[in-house]
Formats: structure tokens, C-alpha cells, sequence
């Protein structure tokens, strides 16, 4: 029987894992499906305080990592696939494992989203990426398209212009919604094209097994047109991952956690942290706030419901 359990090891599971670990809780933490999170999947960090020179996403990731471990806490690798919160202590599977634990912190982020074509799903890994970090390196020289309008796309627009030989921008509206700061710095590269306002129909070529180009329409004209490149990325935001959680924890429209208090679930016992929760906000400097309150309100938990 743990103290705690941790779902998610992002910036809010971590943060949470670290406070959680020093309140001698020796709390488990499942890493989840993303190890690391969104942190882990991004370049460079300018903005988490403390860094003047910024830091890797991967980096802070794996240093917050370490802290929680000094102070005792364990991980496991693998997802959890199902909870059972109707009675304390809580269950919890991950594949073949069950655990128990007497409280419980939800810090599962959101995962990219997807366009939700089929030629999308079928070339995914084959020139269709959602991780500009991961996959960047791949399409050196090459053309390539960013899909998006949001900060995500500005910065992975930005940060694959390090490989591609030119990046086309495209988005369904002529309005943003990325910060002017990012946007400024994206329109301001010479390797960057803004497609606007533009919609893809289809990822070409499934039959040839690689991206070759994207069919595009003009949502206000209806024009069609067919763009050569060699690689999508997908970067339209997020989902977050509450599954498990449907019809046990309240969630709202799209499925972000809701709280009370700070992380307060509608579970006695159930504490919720991070961008599951936060559609808003969502940096890693909020989430790491989010997984502190987590914390220190599951150790208030136990100390009154000890047992
Ligand atoms: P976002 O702000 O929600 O933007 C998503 C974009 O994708 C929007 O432009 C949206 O278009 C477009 N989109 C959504 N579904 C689509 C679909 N099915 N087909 C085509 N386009 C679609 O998401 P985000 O860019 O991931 O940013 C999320 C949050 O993280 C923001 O608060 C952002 O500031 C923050 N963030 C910060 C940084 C940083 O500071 N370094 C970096 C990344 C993200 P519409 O506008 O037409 O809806």
C-alpha cells in the first residue's frame, strides 16, 4: 500500500513527487505514456525562473527528476489503464500491475492532437510528426509544412528552421492565436511561408508509404491546391488524458479536470495537478505550482484520515 501515488511525471507530477517525497510520503510515481510530458518533448525553455540562460525542456525534466529520487521517491514505467476511486484505499492497474494507494494526485497531462485524417494516422512516423524535438533532425534540407496558429506552432515553425530548407505555415484562419512575441519571431524568418487561411484535406502519398505533399483548401474560396513537401508537422494543441477518469472524477465540455480549492477533486482523497486540469495557463512554471499544491493538499489529507 503507497501513501501516494503519482499519475504522471511531467512537471506537475514531479513537482508534486518532490514535496510528496520530502513530506517522507515516499510517494510511487507512474510515468505515463509521455515520460516527462510536454517538457520533455520541447527545446529550449526561456521563461521557467531560475534559468537566465534558459534550459532544455528535457533537461529540466530529467533534473526535476533526480530531485524527487534524492528525496525517495520510486517510479515505474507504463500507463495506467484503470482506477477504481469508489472506495480508499484507491485502485489503481497499470497493464499487469495493481497498486493501491491511500491518496492519489492526477498529473496526466494532454497529448498532442491530431488532425484526425486517415492519411494522417497511416503515415504518422513516416513524414507526419506531432514532435518537432524528436523528429526535426530527419527533414534537414527538406520542405516541410507546420499545422497551427497557436505558440506551439510558431515555436516548432521556428525550431525546425534549424533543419528544413523551408517551413510553410499553415492555418485555417489569417488570425493568430500564438503570442505576438512568437509570432513576430516565426513571420521574421526568412525560411518560414504563412499559408492563410488554408485547411489540409489530405496527407499524399499512403500508397507510397512517405509524405510527398499536402492537398490544401482555401476555406473562403474553395480553391484548391496541392503543396510539394516532405514532411507535416501537427501542431494544434492539446488533449487531455482523462479516459480512465470518465465517470469517476468531474470533468468538464472537453475533458479538463475540475477542481476546487487548488486541486481539490470532487474524490475525497483524489488531488489533480497540471494541464489536465489547465487549459488556460498551461506552462511548466503553473503546472510545477499545480503539482506543489497537489501535494502539500494530499499530505493534509492523510495526516486527518490516517489509516
Ligand atoms: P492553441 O493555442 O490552442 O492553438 C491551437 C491552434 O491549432 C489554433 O490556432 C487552432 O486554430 C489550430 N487548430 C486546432 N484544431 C485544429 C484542426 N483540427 N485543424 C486545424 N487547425 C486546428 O494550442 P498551442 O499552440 O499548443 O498552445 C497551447 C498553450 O501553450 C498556449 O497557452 C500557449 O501560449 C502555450 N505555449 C507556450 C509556449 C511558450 O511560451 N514557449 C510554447 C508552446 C505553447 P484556431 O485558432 O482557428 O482555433
Amino acid at each position: 500500500m503507497h501513501n501516494v501515488i503519482i499519475i504522471g511525471s511531467g512537471c506537475a507530477g514531479l513537482t508534486a513527487a518532490i514535496y510528496a517525497a520530502r513530506a517522507d510520503l515516499k510517494p510511487l510515481v507512474i510515468d505515463g505514456h509521455e515520460p516527462g510530458g510536454q517538457l520533455g518533448l520541447t527545446t529550449m525553455v526561456e521563461n521557467f525562473p531560475g534559468f537566465p540562460d534558459g534550459i532544455l525542456g528535457p533537461d529540466l525534466i530529467e533534473h526535476m527528476r533526480k530531485q524527487a529520487q534524492r528525496f525517495g521517491a520510486e517510479f515505474k514505467a507504463g500507463a495506467v489503464t484503470e482506477v477504481d476511486l469508489s472506495r480508499r484505499p484507491f485502485t489503481i492497474t497499470g497493464g499487469k500491475e495493481t497498486y493501491t494507494a491511500r491518496a492519489l494526485i492526477v498529473a496526466a497531462g494532454a497529448s498532442a492532437r491530431m488532425l484526425g485524417l486517415e492519411s494522417e494516422r497511416k503515415l504518422l512516423g513516416y513524414g507526419v510528426s506531432s514532435c518537432a524535438t524528436c523528429d526535426g533532425f530527419f527533414f534537414r534540407g527538406k520542405e516541410i509544412a507546420v499545422v497551427g496558429g497557436g505558440d506551439t506552432a510558431m515555436e516548432e515553425a521556428t525550431f525546425l528552421s534549424k533543419f528544413a530548407s523551408r517551413i510553410h505555415l499553415i492555418h485555417r484562419r489569417n488570425e493568430f492565436r500564438a503570442s505576438k512575441i512568437m509570432l513576430d519571431r516565426a513571420r521574421s524568418n526568412e525560411k518560414i511561408r504563412f499559408v492563410t487561411p488554408a485547411v489540409i484535406e489530405e496527407i499524399l502519398d499512403v500508397s507510397k508509404g512517405a509524405v510527398e505533399a499536402v492537398k490544401l483548401r482555401n476555406p473562403e474560396t474553395n480553391e484548391a491546391s496541392v503543396l510539394p513537401v516532405h514532411g507535416v508537422f501537427v501542431a494544434i494543441g492539446h488533449e487531455p488524458n482523462t479516459k480512465i477518469f470518465r465517470n469517476k472524477l468531474e470533468m468538464d465540455a472537453n475533458g479538463y479536470l475540475i477542481v476546487k480549492h487548488g486541486s481539490l477533486s470532487n474524490v475525497p482523497g483524489v488531488f489533480v495537478a497540471g494541464d489536465v486540469l489547465d487549459h488556460r495557463y498551461r506552462q511548466a512554471v503553473t503546472a510545477a505550482g499545480s503539482g506543489c499544491m497537489a501535494a502539500m493538499d494530499a499530505e493534509k489529507f492523510l495526516a486527518e484520515h490516517k489509516g
